[in-house]
């Protein structure tokens, strides 16, 4: 008898869910969206607030946004996005059309209920299992209606309901006061002065936009060194917003200044309105709990979450989150729940002890390849291929070492990497000694052995040229990053400013000089301390070990 998995959302997760449960054996999807699209975050609409049904806003998408991932890396392992496009950084109606081509694709249009909303979700337990209830509101007729499923994944998405931080006197604060969420166009912000609280991608992308037109953006943020790019000249940075003013803001560093407006570029909440108290999920400090992996409510194992796990490739995770997750459901036993609560609470003690906040535990970062291996051993997948990893780990690498910029946590985030990426080292037999010295050609060597070390295809060299470039551009040329495209030819790499070839190496070299030598001259004082600090740091790190 087939039995059925609910899928709550038909964004990328529940596509996602819904095709390889139609590829699994004995297994009927059925999928509940409350809007009239697939899509989910990809769906664009100018509105903010309530919807026509009163319900509140989906979508965080705003009208320029283009991908902050090369298309490259983001796709479905079993899907990639189509090569016809030259550019890598693809504008947000491309990634709906890919979504729409996958829904295509694996016919599952036939599988979702447009339009239906679902309100409340409540176990059934018998000695042998947990079934779900699931009452759903057509939102067309008013009237709701109860399904009983085998299975659940939920896939309602984790970029719609802001997080706001604390701002001392934010009270008294008399401006306006907006979440990225809200964010569509720069027009409303014409001639104000805009303080943009966060530098992660929405909070940088959101400022060069509003730099167009606003009298003056302050990019407010806490990484040890200032963000080495050219910026427009009516935007700089300061630090940490820490306390509010009638008409302004009071930094880190004890300076103030007047803004018209603040944008806080601070992230969203996980939430699941639906889940009723028996489903026994909570949440406490950013921690969906009790998940094993990420994705299996260890309380009643039929339920399954996708997308938890942040700063990933979200496709290719959410790809081996589902297919564990229905691997779970016959094919492969799971161990016992003490088994797997004990598990997930010595992965939190280890990775505190290694310098990360709690309410990190689900960001992946560097993990999320061993992650994927796990899920993959776990369930007998095959890995994603490496070259993949590769691409996403030299980003981070450059951005986390070149610079310390990493995300507003980036000291935490520091250690673990540097801690991982020194017993990688030893492992290989290098000296802790010359820990520091890679450059470019140790940079190689470095990714080359990790490949090899890990039994993996070594990285094609066009790849690595290709990405040290993309990197480069990242941090040096913020401003433009996203129009520059990349391609092969054997192995030279092709790379185009609007259509036109440019020299790469050339180019490359003079903007990275330009900017270090502004950098020095216009913020001495300040890159001093942090490169100081840095070292300082760093050193004890590896003499105390
Ligand atoms: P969503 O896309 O949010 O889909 C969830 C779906 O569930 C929605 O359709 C919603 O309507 C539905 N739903 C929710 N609750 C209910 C309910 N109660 N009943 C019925 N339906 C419900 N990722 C990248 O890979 N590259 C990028 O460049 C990138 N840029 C991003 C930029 C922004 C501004 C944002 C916000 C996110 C970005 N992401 C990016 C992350 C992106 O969110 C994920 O890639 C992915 O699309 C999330 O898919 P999802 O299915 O988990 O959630």
């Amino acid at each position: 008898m087939m039995r059925v998995v609910g899928v709550i959302g038909a964004g990328a997760a529940g596509l996602c869910a819904a095709r390889h449960a139609l590829a699994s054996t004995g297994l009927s999807p059925v999928v509940w969206e409350k809007s009239s699209q697939v899509g989910g975050t990809w769906v664009y609409t100018p509105h903010t607030g309530k919807d026509q049904d009163g319900l509140p806003i989906h979508s965080s998408m705003y009208q320029s946004l283009k991908t902050n991932l090369p298309k490259e890396v983001m796709g479905f392992p079993d899907f990639p996005f189509s090569s016809d496009k030259e550019e890598s950084f693809i504008h947000h109606s491309d990634v709906l059309k890919y979504l729409k081509s996958y829904t295509d694709n694996f016919n599952l249009n036939q599988y979702i209920k447009f339009r239906h909303h679902v309100e409340l979700v409540t176990p059934v337990v018998t000695d042998e299992k947990t079934t779900w209830q699931v009452t759903v509101q057509d939102l067309d007729t008013k009237t709701s209606s109860t399904t009983v499923c085998d299975a659940l994944l939920i896939c309602n998405g984790h970029y719609s309901v802001p997080r706001m931080p604390q701002v001392e006197d934010i009270e008294r604060y008399k401006g306006k006061q907006v979440h990225s969420h809200d964010y569509r166009e720069p027009s409303p912000y014409k001639g104000l002065t805009v303080v943009v609280l966060g530098a992660a991608a929405s909070g940088l992308d959101i400022s060069l936009e509003l730099a167009t037109v606003a009298k003056e953006v302050l990019l407010s943020h806490n990484f040890p060194l200032p963000i080495p790019s050219e910026l427009p000249p009516n935007m700089r940075q300061v630090q940490g917003v820490v306390s509010a003013l009638d008409e302004g803001f009071v930094f880190a560093d004890g300076s103030s200044a007047q803004a018209d407006v603040i944008m806080y570029c601070t992230g969203y909440e996980f939430t699941f309105p639906f889940l009723t108290d028996d489903c026994g999920v909570t949440i406490e400090n950013n921690i969906v709990k009790p998940l094993y992996k990420h994705v299996i409510n260890t309380t009643h194992p039929s339920m399954g979450f996708i997308g938890i796990p942040f700063q990933v490739c979200p496709f290719p995770t959410f790809d081996f989150q589902v297919r564990f997750f229905l691997k779970m459901l016959g094919e492969v036993t799971l161990p016992s729940k003490q088994n797997m609560d004990e598990i997930t609470e010595r992965n939190l003690n280890e990775q505190c002890s290694a310098g990360m906040a709690v309410r990190h535990f689900h960001r992946l970062g560097s993990q999320q390849w061993q992650y994927n291996d796990d899920l993959a051993n776990l369930s007998g997948l095959p890995y994603l291929p490496r070259a993949i990893m590769n691409l996403y780990e030299a980003v981070r690498y450059f951005l986390g070492t070149l610079t310390g910029i990493v995300t507003l946590e980036s000291q935490n985030e520091m250690v673990a990497a540097t801690q991982f990426e020194l017993e990688c080292r030893r492992s290989l037999g290098y000296s802790d000694k010359k820990f520091h010295q890679l450059g470019f050609v140790r940079q190689e060597q470095y990714l080359a052995d990790l490949a090899k070390n890990m039994h993996a295809a070594q990285i094609p060299q066009h790849i690595l040229t290709n990405f040290k470039v993309v990197v480069f551009r990242a941090i040096f040329s913020i401003m433009k990053f996203k129009q520059y495209s990349y391609s092969n030819d054997g192995n030279t790499l092709i790379e185009t400013l609007h259509g036109k070839r440019i020299n790469t190496k050339f180019d490359l070299g003079s903007v990275i000089l330009r900017r270090v030598a502004y950098l020095f001259w216009h913020d001495f004082a300040r890159v001093c301390t942090a490169t100081f600090s840095f070292l300082q740091f760093s050193l004890k790190k590896i003499f105390t070990k």
